[in-house]
């Protein structure tokens, strides 16, 4: 097979959700599809709330290191699936973002019985901000939740994108007969198995029993109605991300989940090419080039391991191949290679756009780093920092350290571990994160690679928004809207909650605020 034949399979894809929506078990069911476990209920640790078979949890005892199914790949049909792991729960962190960013395309699983939720919103809007298509399962239709055109509303309200339903369902909870499944022109049928029945539109006539029932005829009506007031199925516009297919089931039955796959798989796009320094890069050329949108760092004292994830982005990989680190100009061997996949099979001999492989990082990636080979010299676009919400204060429990603790703090702000801003006009640090487990790997890190301890005073979750050198005045500011600046020097201000944010906007009318990581 061709480079490109090969680079076609592949579909490489996140699933984002708000936590317990069944983000898991859906993910479950579509392991069990490719065969990678045998039974449900093997992916959940039961305390971790991560992904973990038994298989995996070898490999990793083995190597010590914590890769916990942060990849799934297996074959499906015709296609080499790759699943990317969104963590969330106390595991949300600016990870998750950057895990979008090396995604093709993603599946949105909401709970019927609660709609769109804040997690789900946050993903949303990254992946909205970089044009991904966005596939949506709305789940749980074995329960009694919200009305369909009730949550397709909501959707496109809050989301601002326009929804087709791919199926629509009839019925929910005790009354759920099925759903219609528009794109094969089939009803398919919720009989309690496992195995989904399908009665082809043209056959509906035979089934009287159900299409007599009063649920069954709502729920056409319903259709019909969407039919004609909603909006037509737009491939163009879902490969841009303005419009979502919606499908409706439920993951635990599990019914739905295979129409929902089957239908995803055939429309989820290929590897696209992707944007460099030196213009676009096409999948399907010869030469490998990859990205690294992820480093993890080992927590284990006794394997001080590094594993940099990279998103393949064109040509061939070939284990034990050679590469140049665009950044440095350096060339070496990638003699060590890691598929991250649920099997007993660690090691990747090749792969191809649209894989991720992990590669052992002797500290000399950082996020966002371009590999390639041959005479190509790119990088690829620089990653997007993403706002962060939670802030601290921090400083060395040992003020004669501080030299250590300068060095650790550089070197994981540029790692990308977290952010770094300054109180204005002082030399206190102050650091941002997405989420709260970020702050325990910087603890955890500076104790252990640079042997300082750490105090972090929390301030409170902040909104920054930047503002222009010249507008700045010190009076205005105090301890609710602090003022700060970042990394480069640029100040901003670091608002208490929205309430402090749209108070001062009306009292300094004159004073532009901006906010650099809006999304629309
Ligand atoms: P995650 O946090 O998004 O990964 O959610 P999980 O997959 O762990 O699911 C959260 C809870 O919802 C679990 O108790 C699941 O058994 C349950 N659940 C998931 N899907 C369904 C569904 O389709 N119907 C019902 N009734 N429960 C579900």
């Amino acid at each position: 097979m061709t480079i490109r034949d090969e680079m076609k399979k592949r579909r490489t894809f996140a699933i984002i959700s708000h936590p317990d929506a069944g983000k898991t078990t859906i993910t479950e069911k579509m392991l069990l599809f490719g065969n990678l476990i045998r039974s449900a209920g093997t992916v959940k640790g039961k305390k971790s709330g991560k992904f973990a078979t038994s298989d995996w949890m070898e490999i990793e005892k083995q190597r010590g290191i914590s890769v916990t199914s942060s990849v799934m790949n297996f074959p499906y049909k015709d296609y080499q699936v790759n699943i990317l792991d969104t963590p969330g729960h106390e595991d949300f962190s600016e990870d998750t973002y950057r895990t979008l960013t090396a995604v093709d395309s993603v599946v949105m699983v909401i709970d019927a019985t609660k709609g769109i939720e804040a997690q789900t919103l946050k993903l949303f809007k990254v992946c909205k901000m970089r044009g991904i298509p966005i596939f949506t399962f709305i789940n749980k239709m074995d329960r009694e939740g919200r009305e369909p055109l009730e949550l397709m509303e909501e959707i496109e309200s809050t989301l601002n994108i326009e929804t087709y339903p791919m199926t629509w369902p009839a019925g929910m909870g005790k009354r759920f007969l099925g759903v219609f499944d528009r794109h094969n022109e089939q009803f398919v049928q919720y009989t309690g198995n496992e195995e989904e029945t399908y009665i082809p539109y043209d056959e509906l006539e035979n089934h009287k029993e159900l299409t007599e029932d009063a649920t069954y005829q709502e729920a056409e009506d319903e259709m019909l109605l969407v039919d004609e007031a909603g909006d037509g199925f737009d491939l163009e516009k879902v490969m841009k991300g303005d419009q979502t297919p919606v499908f409706f089931g439920s993951a635990l039955a599990p019914f739905g989940v295979e129409t929902f796959f089957n239908t995803f798989i055939d429309f989820a796009p290929e590897p696209a090419p992707r944007r460099s320094t030196e213009g676009i890069v096409s999948p399907d050329q010869e030469e490998f080039s990859g990205f690294i949108f992820k480093i993890q760092a080992n927590m284990n004292p006794q394997h001080r391991d590094r594993i940099a994830f990279v998103r393949i982005c064109s040509g061939k990989f070939e284990r034990g191949m050679n590469v140049t680190l665009s950044r440095t100009g350096k060339t070496f061997k990638l003699a060590q290679s890691q598929q991250f996949v649920a099997s007993s099979r660690g090691t990747v001999e090749e792969g191809y756009a649209g894989d991720i492989i992990g590669i052992y990082d002797p500290n000399i990636y950082r996020i966002g780093d371009t590999i390639v080979t041959g005479k190509q010299n790119f990088e690829y676009d620089e990653l997007p920092q993403f706002p962060p919400e939670l802030f601290k204060k921090v400083t060395a429990k040992n003020v004669m350290k501080s030299k250590q603790f300068k060095k650790g703090l550089e070197q994981l702000v540029q790692e990308g571990a977290i952010q770094l801003f300054k109180r204005y006009r002082f030399e206190d640090y102050i650091i941002g994160a997405v989420g709260e487990l970020q702050y325990e790997v910087f603890e955890y890190r500076m104790k252990n690679e640079y042997n300082v301890e750490v105090e972090l005073t929390s301030i409170g979750e902040r909104i920054p928004r930047w503002i222009a050198e010249e507008q700045v005045d010190e009076s205005m500011f105090d301890e609710r809207n602090m003022l700060a600046v970042d990394r480069e020097g640029f100040p901003l201000v670091l608002f208490k909650n929205d309430f402090s944010l749209r108070w001062f906007k009306d009292k300094h009318e004159d004073i532009e605020l901006i906010d650099l990581f809006e999304v629309n």
